[in-house]
């Protein structure tokens, strides 16, 4: 079975999953999270201290 890839084939470099409706940007790489990790990871870097 083959997976319908966009573009490239690319893993969430926190989860692993190829499969997000989103590719979000980390300070690893030009769209190396999927859309929830960039989210989280967004979060975190907004500041806040992590509880
Ligand atoms: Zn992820």
């Amino acid at each position: 079975m083959k997976t319908e890839a966009e573009g490239s084939m690319s893993k969430c470099l926190a989860c692993l999953t190829s499969c997000t409706p989103l590719w979000r940007n980390s300070p690893l790489g030009f769209k190396t999270l999927c859309n929830a990790c960039g989210i989280r990871f967004k979060k975190r870097m907004r500041g806040g201290l992590p509880r």
